[in-house]
This record gives structure tokens, sequence and C-alpha cells, in this order.
């Protein structure tokens, strides 16, 4: 799609073509916009936003609706406050950076319902932006309540969802709002995410390598069930790779295995054998004794990893191995960490394959999370191809091809 045709497309299964409104089918003169973003930014202990990467992310939607006219209401949320108002989880910090990053300022209401946020609602003139406190203070958030939905959606004339990392939630700001407040449309960064996974996935560069990490294979089990009808060899690494070396019956010590998914491990091993993708697994590991930065480390082979242990990351026998997969691959879609790369002793793993694929030929594309958080750790940030913004969003996009979020959004 051309950015300025105003639709984009979703075709990653390449049959299901979608088109849906964006920033640029929209008169936004004198008009109110609400608009979904995610504020969901990392706090320092002092209560300072540690980094605005997020934040800055949405300012070309938010530009776009005041330099036409209109004005803008923003509604986040932060963190986990479980449907109760919790002080430390007041996006009023964002309201102060946003304000510094507009070069305006920006009004906070210390709810996202009720008369006085509607008064202000009422009161805001074009050019003007408003930020509303979290969504998750109320317990209709999460559970999509229709009432809490329709008080937000009250708010404004247009709605517009640039969440693209909260799009896989089913949450009434993300998909309630917009059954009851139309236009509802694209944001650019929400345009700009799927248009790119699209575009670098209808039609991949071969050899195509997924590389997937992390801690929990229940996530992304489907995904890499999906995966399988798309590219050409797989690398698991990340607390994950154990429940699959589980199933060739090794003895792991204290590593991280999800029992309950053995058998679907075995099942996705079996169907990459019969057709013939390559499915790479650690060969080695760094071993400790307690997930601790100051814990008794060890290389060993998976193979023998002591009873009294766990694998906390990829051994250097094995980034040989990935790298050399990685350094033949065209496409590279890379998401979850390959240790626990939070603590210095089990952090050589992910940070190695950050610095391969910054040196890769072929297209990288990146998933959020803590894959993200991996790679502006090592400063490479500039040699990755594409970044996303979401975590579950980009795992649910690539094993569906379709977001709830998106999927809410006006048709063309
Ligand atoms: P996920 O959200 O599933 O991508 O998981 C990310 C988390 O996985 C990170 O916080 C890592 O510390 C953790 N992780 C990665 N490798 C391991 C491992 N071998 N054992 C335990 N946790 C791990």
């Amino acid at each position: 799609m051309h950015p300025d045709s105003g639709t984009w497309s979703s075709t990653s299964t390449g049959s299901d073509v979608l088109k849906k409104k964006t920033l640029n089918s929209v008169d936004f003169k004198g008009e109110r916009a609400l608009v979904r973003v995610d504020y969901n930014v990392p706090m320092d202990p002092g209560g300072q936003i540690a980094d605005d990467t997020r934040i800055r992310a949405t300012l070309p939607t938010i530009n776009h609706v005041l330099d036409n006219g209109g004005s803008v209401i923003i509604i986040s949320h932060l963190g986990r406050p479980k449907g109760k108002l919790v002080p430390s989880l007041s996006l009023a910090p964002v309201s102060k950076r946003l304000s510094r990053l507009l070069k305006l300022e920006v009004q906070f209401v210390s709810n996202c319902i009720g008369e006085e946020v509607q008064k202000a609602a009422n009161e805001l003139k074009p050019g003007s932006v408003l930020l509303l406190e979290n969504l998750r203070f109320h317990p209709g958030e999460k559970q999509n309540d229709p009432d809490f939905s329709r008080q937000l959606a009250a708010l404004a004339d247009i709605y517009i969802d640039d969440a693209f990392a909260n799009a896989h939630r089913e949450h009434a700001s993300v998909i309630g709002i917009p059954s009851y407040l139309h236009p509802a449309i694209a944001g650019f960064l929400m345009e700009n995410e799927i248009d790119y996974f699209n575009k670098a996935l209808a039609e991949p560069a071969r050899p195509f390598v997924a590389m997937l990490g992390g801690a929990k294979t229940s996530d992304k089990i489907k995904t890499i069930m999906s995966l399988m009808e798309k590219v050409d060899k797989i690398i698991i690494g990340g607390g994950m790779a154990f429940t699959f070396l589980k199933t060739m019956g090794y003895h792991l010590g204290k590593s991280m295995v999800e029992e309950d998914m053995l058998d679907m491990a075995a099942d996705i091993m079996g169907q990459a054998r019969s057709r013939g993708i390559p499915f790479y697994l650690p060969v080695d590991c760094i071993v400790a004794d307690a997930r601790e930065e100051k814990a008794k480390t060890m290389v060993v082979p998976v193979q023998e990893i002591p009873d009294d242990m766990m694998g906390l990351d990829i051994g250097p026998a094995t980034v040989t191995l990935f790298k050399q997969v990685l350094k033949q691959a065209r496409t590279i879609v890379w998401n979850g960490p390959m240790g626990v790369f939070e603590l210095s002793p089990f952090s050589k793993g992910t940070f190695s394959m950050v610095n391969t694929l910054a040196n890769c030929r072929g297209l990288t594309i990146i998933g959020g999370g803590d894959t993200d958080v991996a790679v502006h750790a090592t400063g490479n940030t500039d040699k990755i191809d594409y970044i996303s913004t979401g975590g579950g969003a980009f795992i649910r996009l690539l094993e569906k091809g379709e977001l709830p979020g998106f999927n809410a959004l006006d048709d063309v």
C-alpha cells in the first residue's frame, strides 16, 4: 500500500484482503479525535519515565490531527492496576513528557470517564490535547464492558487506534469503542506496523528463518505451528527450548519445562521433520544453581545438565550454530530472548544474536517486548530493518495474520 492512499491491506495469508480507513481518509477540521495509544512506558523507581520511545512513536498521529484543525483526547493503559486506582500507575507523568515533546500544554484529567472528563472533552479547542487517566483503573476496560466503551465513545467524533502493541487484546478501548464511534480508523503507527509486516512476509526472500525464544512455550506454540506454513527453518532458544529438549528424553535439571506442552512440542517437531523444515535447538547451555547475578555458572552440553542446576542461556556452541543458520538467511523474524538476558551472566546468547542480526545480509524483523529491550541495550537499533512496538500483538499477527484491534476498524 502507498502510505498516502488512505487505506491499507492485511494480506499476510494472501487471501483475506481487508482495507481499513486511515488518517488520510478523514477530515479533522473542528473534530475531536479519541486516540488509543500504548503509553505503557517503563518507569524508574523514582516514578520518572525510563524510556519514552512509545510516546514518541505516537507523535506523527497526534500532530496530523492537530495540523489538520482537530483536537486530540488520548487514552492509554499503564501497567496492571487490576481495575483499581493505583497512584504509582498514574499517567500524570506522561502528560508532562508529552507536553515537552509536542511543545504545547497537554491537559490531564485524573479519570477517563465521568462528568469532569466529559466537560473537559466538550470544552476542548482545535489544536489542543487532553490526556485521560489510566484506562485500567476501571475493571470495564479489560472486561470490554459496553457501558464503559459507550462513555469513552461519547467523548469524541472520531476514533483512532494507534496502539499496535495492544491490538491483540479484546478490551473496551480496543474493540468496544469502535462499535459505538465512527469513523474508527488506524493511526500512522498501526498502519506502518501492519503494512511493514505484510510487505515483508507476503513474499519473503528465502531462506526465511524464524527464531523464537523467551519463557513460555504455551504463549508461542500456536505461532510456531502456523510459522511452519511459511518459513524454511526454525530456531528455538530461551526457556522454551527446554520443553522441546525434554521430548527427546534429556534430563534437564531444574530448567524451565512446561510438562503440559510436551505432546504439542513433540508433534511440532514431528511435523517439521516430515515437512523437511530444519528445527534448531540449543546443543549446550549456561547453567546456574540460581537465577541470580552472582550465581555460580558452567557451560554444559544439553545432555549433561546437573540435577540441581538450570539452563539460563544458550552456550557458545549453540551461538555458533545459530549464527551459521542466520547468516545464510534472507528474511529473519525474531521474538523472545535466548536467555535471562536481564542478568549479565546469562545475557551473552541474546546479545550475540542481536549482533548477528545487525550484521546479516537478509531482512531482519524483531518483535517487541523483551527482544526490543535487548536490541536497545546493545545500541544496535539502526542496524535492524524493523523493530515492532508489539510483543503479544506481533506474535498474534505471526500466528493468525490478523488482530482484533485491526478488525474492529472501519473498512474502506
Ligand atoms: P517472553 O515474555 O515469553 O518472551 O519471555 C521473556 C523472558 O524469558 C525474559 O524475561 C527472560 O528472562 C526469560 N527467559 C529467557 N530464557 C530463559 C531461561 N532459559 N530460563 C528462564 N527464563 C528465561
